[in-house]
């Protein structure tokens, strides 16, 4: 085999905002896994290679291969450039003796700079942590997360054009459509309208009505009446039932329909007393969401409380559990016959950062942790994903994911638990607001920088209404809560020992 094919360890400083850059630009360019990159602070390097010691390791980036050869400075990033086709041009420095010796002078020069550059006092020429993070101010802080972002800004541009196909595409593939799952005992209607359209092409999250076993939920807004309508009556068409009309919240996407439909269907509105308190009469919501979604009409019709469940067509009964969180007045719908939880906007992807400003994040991580108590298999979302591994329910490009709802709830609360930990140490060490969004949002975690421009354009569009600064407040809601400053000298939690 080509040497340059082997597989290679790379032992790098996770304290270092450059080392840290450079292994997110190698986790992105590395298609197919050859290099493996392992932080000096996760454990002792001598199990990677007895000969490695950690001093000269925090000195220079060492690079072992499958054959046990270590590689050292510049020698090392040349034989990671070699082993990933988008970098050869770099590896080509090393062939001839001048571009060698100068590519060796400009690495030696960076890796001993590298805490001068990024004015960081972490990592090699500091053994105590907890001491760095009382005396480096916050100039140091802000300059090490500025270097860390401006290195990472090409990648952000790459990962941000790739999501834009992405939600156009999954777009294109389910306008207006009806997807049918579970031998046609679910199915998910896609809505949408205009301006409301901009949210999905924009953000991905698409609009859609869920029928569960003749249960019509999140029936969408005033703007999407005309997709609601097409779907009412192809379902009408087809002979299939539907008994009652209700919502898992009441935000303005999920629930401007609910009299309206429950009318055309000829169907109960059933609706838990928090979610039907928040339109008798409704509450006016923010003139750009009015614009692009619709302000709910309020509600007239003879509203029936669920109490605990709700008929199914099949005789089964669905369960509405609480689920605070998202909102105050959320549920979320369990099917224990199928195990299929309608879990509305209670789950929205694992690292969603941007959310709406009546967000409380403690009461969400409660109800994870109850939701994780249930053997859910198949998960339905409020905006167009599907996640579960059964095998009647096969992947639908766009819609239904192969993976496992409880690993994806798990890993929420998991982001949440350790966002919470992070807002706490920025309390106790009375650091300001924005120091405390960036000790949540440390570039060394692929979710902060993948995820930056999408929580821009939202908070940009809102005004700042959906943003990463709601995030954080929404774990400490008290009447003028202003944060306190955090600074973290290095954002990972574990102790680098
Ligand atoms: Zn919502």
């Amino acid at each position: 085999m080509d040497s340059r094919r082997l597989p290679l360890t790379a032992i790098y400083d996770a304290q270092c905002e450059i080392c840290q850059a450079a292994v997110s630009w190698i986790r992105a360019l590395d298609r197919r896994g050859l290099v493996e990159c392992v932080a000096l602070q996760d454990g002792p390097v001598q199990r990677l290679h007895p000969d490695l010691l950690t001093a000269d390791c925090l000195a220079q980036l060492h690079v072992v291969d499958a054959a046990g050869r270590v590689s050292v400075g510049w020698q090392a990033v040349a034989r990671i450039a070699a082993a990933i086709p988008a970098t050869r041009p770099l590896a080509a420095l090393d062939r001839l003796a001048t571009t060698r010796a100068a590519a060796d002078r400009a690495y030696r020069f960076v890796a001993r700079n590298r805490h001068q550059l990024s004015t960081c006092r972490g990592g090699s020429c500091a053994a105590d942590p907890a001491q760095v993070r009382l005396e480096t101010g916050n100039r140091a802080f802000w300059t090490c997360y500025s270097l860390g972002m401006l290195l990472r800004l090409p990648l952000v541009g790459a990962i941000t054009v790739r999501d834009q196909a992405c939600f156009v595409r999954d777009y294109a593939r389910t306008f207006r459509r009806r997807r049918t799952l579970l031998d046609g005992r679910l199915e998910l209607w896609f809505l949408g309208g205009w301006p409301a359209d901009l949210v999905p092409l924009a953000f991905g999250e698409r609009f859609t009505a869920i029928w569960y076993k003749g249960v019509l939920i999140d029936p969408g807004s005033v703007r999407m009446r005309r997709s609601l309508t097409s779907h009412l009556h192809a379902a009408a068409q087809r002979g299939q039932t539907i008994a009652a009309v209700t919502a898992t919240h009441g935000h303005e996407e999920h629930v401007g329909n609910l009299e309206w439909a429950a009318h055309l269907a000829g169907a109960n509105l059933v609706l838990p007393e928090r979610i039907a308190a928040r339109l008798r009469p409704p509450a006016p919501i923010p003139w750009a969401r009015a614009a692009v979604i619709g302000q709910p009409p309020g509600l007239h019709a003879l509203v029936r409380d669920p109490g605990e469940s709700i008929a199914l067509a099949d005789g089964g009964r669905l369960e509405v559990i609480p689920a605070p969180g998202h909102s105050p007045d959320h549920v979320v719908f369990w099917d224990p016959a199928e195990r299929v939880l309608l879990v509305g906007d209670a789950f929205m992807g694992s690292y969603f950062s941007s959310p709406n400003p009546d967000v409380d994040s403690r009461a969400w991580m409660a109800t994870l942790r109850r939701l994780l108590d249930l053997d859910v298999q198949v998960m339905v979302e409020g905006h167009g994903h599907v996640h579960s591994l059964r095998t009647d329910v096969p992947p639908v490009p766009g819609v239904v994911r192969h993976s496992d709802p409880r690993a994806m709830l798990r890993e929420k609360l998991e982001f949440l638990t350790w966002l919470d930990a992070r807002i706490s140490e920025a309390r106790a060490e009375g650091r300001t607001k924005n120091a405390t969004v960036a000790a949540c949002f440390p570039w060394g975690r692929s979710w902060s920088w993948e995820r930056l421009a999408a929580d821009e354009i939202a908070r940009l569009s809102t005004v700042g209404e959906f943003s990463r600064h709601q995030l954080v407040r929404s774990f400490h809601r008290t009447p003028h809560d202003v944060l306190p400053t955090v600074f973290e000298a290095r954002f990972t939690p574990r102790d680098p020992t």
